[in-house]
């Protein structure tokens, strides 16, 4: 039997699978991410992970025939790494992954395939829940947001894995609101999970009323929004310009890939499947030049990375 690795890096957890040919994971490991100190730290945690999950599915790693990695940050394909990641820390300087792994599980450095998480989720969700669809963009929703596109039934990857990075478009031209990335009127810097409770202030503080959504608490965030959607009118109205703002990011998304299917998925979103997912359902046909394409919830939830990072890692030819 042949035997793969997909790797999902992300700032709090470092997750490894092994599978087979046809995807189906057989084992998984997993490690919290070292906040540092250097690159070396974090590239160790990985190669750590997949040895025990290599260990964990009784695989020797050199028995190994490709590995596939996602991760979060921005990457540097020809490097093979995390060119920086300041999600983990400021200072981590490089993570070196492709090399590393490489060598861990014996194999030419072309049988390493290092994505995007979101490309890798793409990959995920089409593999898993919709394979005979040849246009599809997987829409994340969670501390940030993005994007990872099948086009014509390939991965989209553009330069260094940045294809997708939907979350910096520019959505309130007016600006009101800044990014993480510096600038304004960016869709994340509205409705990102982070975020949110950012926007919710600051429509509070231009017009103060009397709300039940504790916006002065330490530890407020964007699920107070959300758990006070229906019975709180000043939550009703930063959920209804989040909605409006969602629709109109997810519309920009339509035009420019033009996918059959839209899966939505991230934890605001897979959270508040009809707060979130269901208006941009409903509301995105009225805001397209192109035919609408189904609107629908993620099923992988945090594991489509994962998933897709495996998926990734198995040659075509070798898929059954
Ligand atoms: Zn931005």
């Amino acid at each position: 039997m042949m035997h793969f690795v997909g790797v999902d890096l992300g700032a709090s957890n470092v997750r490894a699978a092994v599978g087979d040919r046809t995807g189906e994971i057989r084992a998984t490991a997993r490690a919290r991410t070292p906040a540092g100190p250097t690159g070396a730290a974090v590239t160790d945690a990985v190669r750590e992970v997949v040895t025990a999950a290599c260990s964990s599915a009784d695989v020797d790693p050199t028995d190994v025939a490709g590995a596939g990695v996602a991760s979060m940050g921005r990457l540097d394909l020809a490097a093979g790494a995390v060119a920086s990641a300041p999600n983990v820390d400021a200072d981590v300087g490089p993570i070196r992954l492709v090399g590393p792994l490489a060598s861990l599980l014996d194999l030419d450095r072309d049988a390493v395939t290092l994505r995007s998480d979101t490309q890798a989720g793409a990959v995920g969700e089409r593999f898993h829940a919709h394979p005979d669809v040849e246009d599809l963009v997987y829409l994340t929703i969670s501390s940030g947001i993005g994007a990872g596109v099948i086009a014509d039934g390939e991965p989209l990857t553009g330069r260094d894995a940045n294809a997708g990075e939907v979350g910096h478009i520019t959505i309130a031209p007016e600006g009101g609101m800044t990014c993480g990335c510096g600038r304004e009127g960016h869709w994340e810097a509205y409705c990102s999970g982070n975020n949110v409770p950012r926007f919710a202030r600051a429509l509070h503080e231009r017009d103060p009323v009397d709300t039940a959504v504790p916006l002065a608490d330490e530890g407020f965030d964007a699920a107070d929004v959300y758990a006070h959607a229906g019975t709180d009118a000043f939550a009703d109205r930063v959920l209804e310009r989040v909605t409006a703002l969602n629709v109109r990011g997810a519309a920009a998304v339509v035009h420019a890939y033009a996918p059959r299917v839209l899966v939505v998925g991230g934890a605001v979103a897979t959270n508040n499947p009809e707060t979130v997912v269901e208006p941009i359902r409903r509301r995105l046909p009225g805001e397209l030049v192109v035919d609408a394409p189904e609107v629908t919830l993620a099923e992988l939830g945090d594991d489509a990375a994962l998933a897709g990072a495996l998926v990734l890692a198995i040659p075509d030819a070798d898929r059954p």
